[in-house]
């Protein structure tokens, strides 16, 4: 049977445009669906609106607290403008949201279409309601924010990452449940502005799978900014004494209570699966609703693919339109090749920023791979001590035997750059002794790569 939509994508975010891109441009007649506003959650609610007030949050931090440092004074002190730095914002984002749909619109071979997609079969569906049939699908709808479940968490107390960047007026203090890159990077949004920020997380190590020592030297460096931080929390409530809610809990045997106005739930996302009807085109899921893919990112029906988020492998930009990509180029194949497990950094805008690539030693050890590490703190390093920002730390991990560089994990200033020298290196298998010979610029923080290698290699 012929379909009229030889490919259909289903979600019109970083992940589908890639794979209707990477379909259309190996000749297929692609059907583009999407059900909300044209953008995707990086650049209407995630990474770019963050970054675009992350930006003036640090500055305005760093102005009013340590400016003095480099012998400069400023008579009174700056204030934010939030109204402003909103408009600005959106006026970002929109632009690039306008950028991707003119993109989309001027690839040939793609159709967009509006509405919200859902399967009554493995070649068909609907959407808003009218028959639609395909040869291949790519599903790549993203997320939705998770609220748990937690029994007296009322809802006017919530904000979540969809509502917290349009706040105009700050609550004076804020409770931010979760640990990860939205909490810690909105927590200290925040806490830049004026808010009083405590964030709470129920893991004891921050990341079970990071440098504890690396880890915790972050968080402190994050603590020193204002945003008090509480890890290894237990039997968590929420109480109101008086008219102030208040959120109990224990660490060890310790009770602790954290008035608040407002809480920032930041404690993941879940897949956005719940309308699709994935059973109607024999599509498996996890128990916690993320598409299950093969290693050539095919479903349980192998003529529909999934990319991003919707997979549940790891939830970053990189990597959807790395799979959306494969995904759209394997589903307009006659025969799909098997996608490449590719390194994928990650970071956290903070600021000291936090980054990490490959594989973290406790990995290494779960894996049974022998490893050498080396560490150093950015305190002696030249342009960290004269730019005044030496609160920073670096980790290495290479193979005891073959010393190839197998897993980098930093913190510090530029985290989210300067990971990518060791990226190149490791996607090129680089050892420890090769990466020793490349010359670095005095001073730059990349020197400190530089640094510790030369310790580990014993060369210096
Ligand atoms: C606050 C925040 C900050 C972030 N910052 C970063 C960062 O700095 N760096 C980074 O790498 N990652 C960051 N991320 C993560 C990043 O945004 C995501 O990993 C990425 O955008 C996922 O892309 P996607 O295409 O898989 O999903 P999405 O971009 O969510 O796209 C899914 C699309 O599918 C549509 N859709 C859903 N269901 C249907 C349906 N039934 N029919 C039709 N359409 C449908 C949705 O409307 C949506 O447009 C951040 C996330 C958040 C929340």
């Amino acid at each position: 049977m012929e379909h009229p939509h030889e490919i259909l994508v289903i979600g019109a975010g970083s992940a589908g445009r890639y794979a209707a891109r990477a379909a259309a441009l190996l000749g297929k007649k692609v059907t583009l669906v999407e059900s909300g506003p044209f953008g995707g959650l990086c650049i209407l609610k995630g990474c770019m609106p963050s970054k675009a007030l992350l930006r003036p949050a640090h500055i305005l931090y760093q102005v009013n607290h340590h400016l003095h440092e480099m012998g400069l004074r400023l008579e009174g002190k700056v204030w934010p403008d939030i109204p402003q730095m909103i408009r600005q914002k959106n006026a970002m984002i929109q632009e690039m949201a306008d950028d991707a749909l003119h993109g989309i619109e001027t690839t040939k071979g793609i159709t967009l279409k509006k509405g919200n997609f859902r399967f009554t079969g493995p070649h068909a569906g609907q959407l808003d309601g009218t028959p639609v049939t395909f040869e291949k699908a790519v599903i790549a709808t993203g997320s939705r924010i998770k609220i748990p479940a937690i029994p007296s968490l009322q809802k006017e107390w919530i904000l979540t990452s969809d509502n917290v960047l349009d706040l105009e007026e700050l609550p004076r203090s804020i409770l931010v449940m979760g640990g990860g890159p939205v909490g810690l990077e909105l927590g200290q949004y925040l806490s830049h502005l004026g808010a009083i920020v405590s964030l709470v997380d129920t893991n004891i190590n921050w990341h079970p799978q990071v440098d504890h020592t690396l880890g915790r030297a972050y968080l402190d460096a994050l603590e020193s900014q204002g945003m008090a931080i509480y890890l290894g929390i237990r039997k968590e409530e929420f109480i109101i004494r008086g008219n102030t809610p208040i959120f109990r809990f224990q660490i060890a045997d310790k009770q602790h209570e954290i008035p608040f106005d407002k809480v920032l739930v930041a404690t993941g996302r879940k897949p956005d699966t719940e309308f699709l009807n994935l059973p109607a085109a024999n599509i498996n899921t996890s128990r916690h609703g993320h598409v299950h893919v093969d290693n050539f990112l095919r479903t349980s029906n192998p003529q529909i693919y999934a990319a991003g988020d919707v997979t549940g492998i790891l939830p970053v930009l990189n990597l959807a339109t790395f799979q959306g990509e494969q995904a759209g180029r394997n589903a307009a194949l006659a025969t799909p090749v098997p996608v490449r497990a590719p390194l994928v950094p990650i970071a956290i805008f903070t600021e000291p920023e936090y980054a990490r690539v490959g594989m973290t030693e406790t990995q290494a050890h779960e894996r049974k791979i022998p490893v050498k590490t080396g560490m150093i703190s950015f305190s002696d390093l030249g342009k960290a001590i004269v730019n005044r920002q030496t609160q920073g730390g670096l980790k290495i991990i290479a193979h005891a035997k073959t010393r190839e560089i197998l897993g980098v994990e930093l913190f510090g200033t530029g985290a989210s750059d300067l990971i990518h020298t060791l990226t190149v290196a490791m996607h090129f298998h680089s050892t420890i002794d090769q990466y020793q010979e490349i010359l670095h610029i005095h001073p730059t923080f990349s020197e400190i790569f530089k640094y510790l290698i030369d310790e580990m290699t014993d060369s210096l």
